[in-house]
């Protein structure tokens, strides 16, 4: 008899984005005519570098000579790519990371996910709430939560508000808590880090010997000099983060896939004697057993990024989303609408009116204004009487949405 993984039965059956496809499903088969505009999943819009595309055509043309053709490349990734990340997004920014200690991957989402794979069943782990909903699944799939409760937050994990009372800042917490995940610029409010929450964060995760897990997968939208782009920005995070990037929302990959992950030498975890093991040891067992590596094409095309054509085109492709973000901050505004986020992130998180809840706004938008966003209450119970709206669209589609909602 077959047994499954009996945790899967504990995620919760209406999971945000099906849902909305659910009701979006409804709407459409009664209003066929309706032209929706869909300012919801964070999936990008914007057409895939030129730099990329000419040096994957040029790998491609390679791998049908003799001499060009690659077959399986090293788990970690090609060392000309994890040089010109290092370099560029680190030692540039004054970072000490070296490239030994990237490891390329096919995305961040599987990154996140998979690190569960190297820590231990016991650790104290602590999410945002509202959060980006993968970290929380994942620890639920591998079993490292309980039930789900009725307001959908799961026994086993430690939830850290962030709304507008603390500006979206989650707070240190004042238990001994051994993983953290944090999100900066965040999914979904929109809100960064400052220097200074980060650096408190930092030195939380050293004296309590627990370890952050730091998703930048925004970090290219910040617009201000002043805030930190990389964890390793502050002093000691060698020693207590591991940080998460993708090529998805920064460079029009998401369909591409590459992304990476930076696990420091100088970080370490224990083993239940009390031992001290490197991790980088551990996550390059991981990768090297069960995977296989990123495409040589693909690669060429994320190294790319980095060539002075490439970085001029990510630069206009990140600032054309968020001119976006721009006009529905300032639409949102001017209809009345408390706005937050959206300045170092593609995202605009908004509070619902007061009559609403997150999903009463959701279904008003889709039928008098034909807007998909989304609901913040998906996102967790904190997010209730917030909603999320992208910034990836066409500039037409964004005009013609806060138009829409101007006029309700
Ligand atoms: C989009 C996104 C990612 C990127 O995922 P990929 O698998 O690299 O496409 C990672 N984290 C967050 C919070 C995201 O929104």
């Amino acid at each position: 008899m077959v047994k499954v993984n009996s945790n899967y039965l504990k995620l919760k059956a209406g999971y945000l984005f099906p849902e909305i496809a659910r009701r979006v499903k409804v709407f459409t088969d009664k209003n066929p005519a309706a032209e929706l505009i869909r300012l919801g999943i964070g999936d990008v819009t914007e057409p895939l570098p030129k730099a990329c595309r000419d040096a994957m055509k040029l790998a491609i043309d390679e791998m049908g000579t003799p001499d060009g053709f690659h077959g399986y490349g090293p788990e970690q990734g090609y060392l000309w790519l994890r040089q010109a990340i290092a370099k560029n997004d680190f030692q540039l920014r004054g970072c000490d990371i070296k490239a030994e200690e990237i490891f390329v991957s096919d995305g961040s989402k599987c990154d996140s996910s998979n690190i569960l794979d190297i820590l231990g069943e016991d650790n104290r782990i602590a999410v945002t709430d509202p959060v980006y909903p993968v970290y929380v699944d994942s620890n639920v799939m591998v079993g490292r939560t309980g039930k789900s409760y009725e307001n959908g937050r799961y026994s086993g994990l430690e939830y850290l508000p962030i709304t507008a009372d603390n500006s979206f800042e989650p707070e240190i917490p004042g238990n001994p808590l051994d993983v953290i995940y944090l999100c900066s610029p965040n999914n979904p409010t929109g809100a960064v880090c400052s220097r200074l929450n980060l650096k408190a964060w930092v030195d939380y995760a050293l004296k309590n010997d627990a370890l952050i897990l730091f998703d930048a997968a925004y970090e290219s939208f910040i617009r201000d000099p002043q805030l930190p782009h990389s964890i390793y920005e502050i002093e000691g995070a060698k020693e207590c983060a591991i940080e998460f990037r993708s090529f998805s929302k920064k460079a029009g990959f998401t369909g591409t896939r590459c992304a990476f992950t930076v696990v420091p030498r100088e970080l370490k975890g224990h083993a239940s004697n009390g031992q001290k093991i490197d991790l980088w040891d551990l996550w390059n067992r991981r990768q090297s057993t069960k995977f296989n590596g990123v495409s040589y094409i693909v690669q060429r095309g994320a190294e790319a990024v980095y060539s002075d054509a490439g970085k001029d085109q990510v630069n206009s492709l990140v600032s054309f989303y968020m001119e976006n973000a721009d006009l529905i901050r300032k639409e949102l505004a001017e209809a009345g609408f408390q706005v937050y986020g959206g300045q170092h992130a593609p995202y605009v998180w908004i509070n619902v009116p007061e009559s609403m809840n997150s999903w009463d706004f959701f279904d008003y938008l889709l039928d008098k204004a034909h807007v998909v966003g989304t609901p913040g209450s998906g996102f967790g119970s904190s997010g209730e009487g917030y909603f999320r709206l992208s910034a990836f669209n066409s500039r037409n589609n964004v005009k013609n949405a806060m138009q829409r909602i101007a006029q309700l």
